[in-house]
């Protein structure tokens, strides 16, 4: 573990250590399987960012459930645009089934707000999500289906752990943030 990375051309500190997240992820396991208890629910995780999210997430749910994942296209770099083109992968027998949508992290909401209206066309009993991380500062409009949340961030660029800055960073164990300048230094 090091307390600083370079990728590309950003400097990222160290922010959460995995087993800061494994203790978060081991909680809301337990609370999964409280809620879920004598259901059979689908996890359907959004890929890439929540995949190792959502296989340490599974090891704690102890109930009988289905596991999918989809993806959906997204935007390049460190900026949202908000543009979600496509859903590709989303399992066709949602109706009168418990889902719990699973993502690594909600910004804008722009993409889980898109997987939400996606997954309510086939009329499932329920629609839950469980995110990893949450900005709720840079949320555009309230998602009141995101009931499972590891940790709110403030409204700064993560990586590491299925989080990527464009395209590396994925396998890190720990989140790292980047580390702005000063601005009298800037
Ligand atoms: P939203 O649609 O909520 O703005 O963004 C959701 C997606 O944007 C996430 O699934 C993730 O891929 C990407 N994203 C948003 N914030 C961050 C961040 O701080 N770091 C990284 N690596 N990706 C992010």
């Amino acid at each position: 573990m090091t307390n600083q990375i370079q990728i590309a051309d950003k400097t990222f500190e160290l922010f959460l250590e995995n087993h800061t997240i494994s203790k978060r992820t081991r909680l809301i396991g337990i609370q999964l399987n409280i809620d879920y208890e004598d259901k059979c629910p689908i996890f359907i995780g959004v890929l890439n960012g929540s995949f190792l999210f959502m296989a340490d997430l599974l090891k704690e749910v102890e109930i009988p459930c289905e596991i999918g994942f989809i993806r959906v296209s997204s935007y390049d770099g460190a900026e949202s645009s908000g543009k979600i083109k496509e859903t590709f992968g989303l399992p066709d027998h949602l109706h009168n089934r418990d889902v719990i949508i699973v993502e690594d992290i909600v910004d804008t909401g722009f993409t889980l707000n898109y997987v939400i209206n996606e997954v309510k066309k086939q009329k499932p009993a329920s629609v839950k999500v469980c995110s990893l991380l949450f900005k709720p500062a840079a949320l555009k409009a309230p998602i009141e289906e995101l009931e499972y949340t590891g940790f709110e961030i403030a409204n700064e660029f993560v990586v590491g752990y299925g989080l990527d800055y464009d395209g590396l960073g994925r396998n890190l164990k720990d989140i790292y943030r980047e580390k702005t300048v000063p601005a009298d230094l800037g």
